[in-house]
């Protein structure tokens, strides 16, 4: 790991794989944090016909494609879920877990993020809510708590959690949780039914990038964005389906191809 990547991405999508490979050429370091590719859009597609370059093709298997480049071409890739951004001086931090990366220019590729929270979620957020076991779990030794959550991260967070001593409650269906509680969060009712628990832990597969980068104009269902992918942040670029319409394979290779170029032009601008 480097101590500053040049750039960091965050995605793991065909943008994010569009972004790495023109950094790389450009001769830049660059960390890609990723959840995985079966968090994609594109994973869930059953036939790609319209993509240029590749014959029709499943999105698993397209996405195996992207993930091998992106494995190959990146400095460092990183597996987990980014929490959040900070913007530090001349550079950005990110939190993945516990761990902490930097970079002087960052490319969000984090496709489709809503804000969607659940009722009570932002509310007890910190007094009972969590979003990271590893950052939160040994203040719940001993005690029950909830994962919610289906991806694989919320399944190893819950074994996690019973690794060091905790009741966990799997709550793996996707739906309508609601979160109660006083002081405290206290209960997770799911369907009708109250759950009485200590903490609960919700493990998306993504972060809305609201909650990442909370100084971001986002706008229509997407980060606001200039025709060079620059976004309202100095530094930080978007491209893909997290900047809007259309959702498409082309238009996010596109611009994640632009955002790395315009990433370049910043830190040589800066240099
Ligand atoms: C069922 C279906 C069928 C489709 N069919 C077509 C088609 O035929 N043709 C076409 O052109 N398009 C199609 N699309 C749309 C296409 O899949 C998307 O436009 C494209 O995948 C967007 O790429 P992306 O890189 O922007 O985002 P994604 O492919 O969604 O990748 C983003 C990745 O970033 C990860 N991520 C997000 N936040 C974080 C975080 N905080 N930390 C770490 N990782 C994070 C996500 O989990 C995800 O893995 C389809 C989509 C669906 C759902």
């Amino acid at each position: 790991m480097l101590d500053c990547y040049d750039i960091i991405i965050i995605g793991g999508g065909v943008a994010a794989a569009s972004a790495v490979l023109t950094a790389k050429n450009r001769g830049k370091t660059v960390a890609v944090i990723t959840n995985g590719e079966e968090t994609s859009s594109l994973y869930r597609a059953e036939r790609i016909t319209n993509y240029p370059g590749l014959p029709a093709m499943s999105g698993k298997e397209m996405s195996e494609v992207f993930r091998r480049q992106i494995e190959e071409n990146a400095t460092d890739l990183i597996r987990g879920r980014a929490l959040n951004v900070m913007p530090m001086d001349e550079v950005f931090g990110v939190a993945v877990g516990n761990d902490f990366y930097q970079c002087r220019a960052l490319i969000i590729a984090a496709g489709i993020t809503r804000e969607n929270l659940y009722p009570g979620e932002g509310e007890f957020l910190g007094r009972g809510v969590s979003y990271c076991a590893t950052c939160d779990g040994m203040l719940y030794r001993g005690k029950t708590v909830a994962v919610i959550g289906s991806g694989h991260e919320a399944a190893e967070d819950a074994d996690f959690l019973e690794s060091i001593g905790c009741t966990v409650i799997r709550m793996r269906e996707n739906g309508k949780y609601e979160i109660k509680g006083g002081l405290k969060a206290n209960a997770v009712v799911f369907r009708g039914e109250e759950q009485a628990v200590d903490g609960i832990f919700i493990i998306k597969d993504t972060v809305s990038v609201t909650r990442l980068v909370p100084s971001l104009v986002y706008e229509n269902g997407g980060i606001v964005t200039n025709r060079d992918m620059s976004t309202s942040v100095p530094g930080v670029f978007a491209a893909g389906d997290c900047t809007g319409k259309p959702y498409q394979l082309a238009k996010a290779a596109g611009e994640g191809n632009i955002a790395a170029l315009s990433a370049c032009e910043y830190l040589a601008a800066k240099k």
